[in-house]
């Protein structure tokens, strides 16, 4: 039998937590207050408001307060940017979390905009994107920063190796590209409109997946003993990537869930508390 080994986002995103839940405590120690974490949520869709429950939870846990504002669906984007200044401007928040995607009304651009660069812990704003592909220090987008956590943790070399990223939006395709770009990787990034997808994935030593399409990606799609990762999450707890079927050719593959899933909040947590540090200085 052909022998994948998975790669667990659940177990490295524990580490990390560990070690992010110490620098709370030693932020509290030294300042008297804990690292705090503004999430906003403009609407009532129930599974943005579990999202946020869950990043809330997890906070809690390691020891990051969170701020909670909730607006209703017909928050305009003039008031909802005006809600996020004042985040931005308040010193007792140290990180914000616009909880995408915001109502079809709302310019979520703007919006992102609004968070100040140095609150930007989810890595959404022009100013991050800017600066991690430069390479200069700053908040990466936190799917993106918790999947190269994971090339690393399993020591993928990358440099001069193919990876494909299948998608291209701002928070997950282009800043993964730019990413696996630092690292020397040749990339391809691929969208709705690419042609013959699978001739382009068999090609890929590494394949990211974030298209949003219940097992998109199929096991024929893959070159034997690629690394897959699937960072797609929908409907019935399912990836982009046809499971079953990458088990028989990938040589690395993230599951879903307990992949790249718990990565992505173990960077958000640790981004927070890299915020309060900094804001201490
Ligand atoms: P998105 O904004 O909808 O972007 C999807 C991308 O896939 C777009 O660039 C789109 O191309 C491309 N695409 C759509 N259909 C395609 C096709 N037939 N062939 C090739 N490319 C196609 O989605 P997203 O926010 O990046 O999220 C992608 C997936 O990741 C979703 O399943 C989401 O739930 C998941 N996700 C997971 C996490 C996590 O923490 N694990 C975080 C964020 C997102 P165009 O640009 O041409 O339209």
């Amino acid at each position: 039998m052909h022998d994948t080994q998975l790669m667990s986002g659940t177990e490295l995103a524990r580490d990390l937590v560990e070690r992010t839940t110490q620098r709370a405590r030693l932020f509290r120690e030294r300042t008297g207050s804990e690292p705090c974490l503004a999430t906003v949520l403009v609407g009532d869709d129930p599974a943005s408001a579990t999202y946020v429950k869950m990043k809330q939870n997890r906070c809690r846990n390691a020891g990051i307060a969170s701020r909670h504002v909730q607006l209703p669906t017909s928050t305009t984007t003039e008031a909802l940017v005006a809600a996020i200044t004042e985040l931005s401007r308040d010193p007792d928040v140290h990180g914000i979390l616009l909880q995408h995607p915001v109502p079809p009304h709302i310019d979520e651009r703007a919006a992102f905009e609004a968070i100040a660069p140095g609150k930007d812990v989810d890595g959404v704003t022009m100013a991050s994107f800017a600066r991690m592909s430069f390479g200069d220090a700053g908040f990466v987008s936190c799917t993106p920063g918790g999947i190269m956590r994971l090339l690393d943790h399993y020591d993928v070399d990358l440099a001069g190796k193919h990876a494909v990223v299948l998608g291209r939006s701002p928070i997950l395709g282009k800043p993964v590209a730019m990413l696996l770009l630092a690292r020397n990787a040749t990339v391809t990034i691929c969208h709705s409109k690419t042609r013959d997808l699978p001739s382009l994935t068999r090609t890929a030593d590494v394949l990211v997946a974030a298209v949003g399409k219940a097992e998109f990606v199929r096991g024929d799609w893959l070159k034997p003993g690629a690394v897959v990762i699937d960072a797609g999450y929908n409907a019935g707890n399912v990836g982009d990537v046809a499971f079953d079927e990458a088990t028989t050719r990938a040589g690395l593959l993230t599951p879903v869930p307990g992949g790249v899933g718990p990565t992505t909040i173990a960077v958000l947590l640790e981004q927070t508390v890299d915020a309060a540090v900094s804001a201490m200085r």
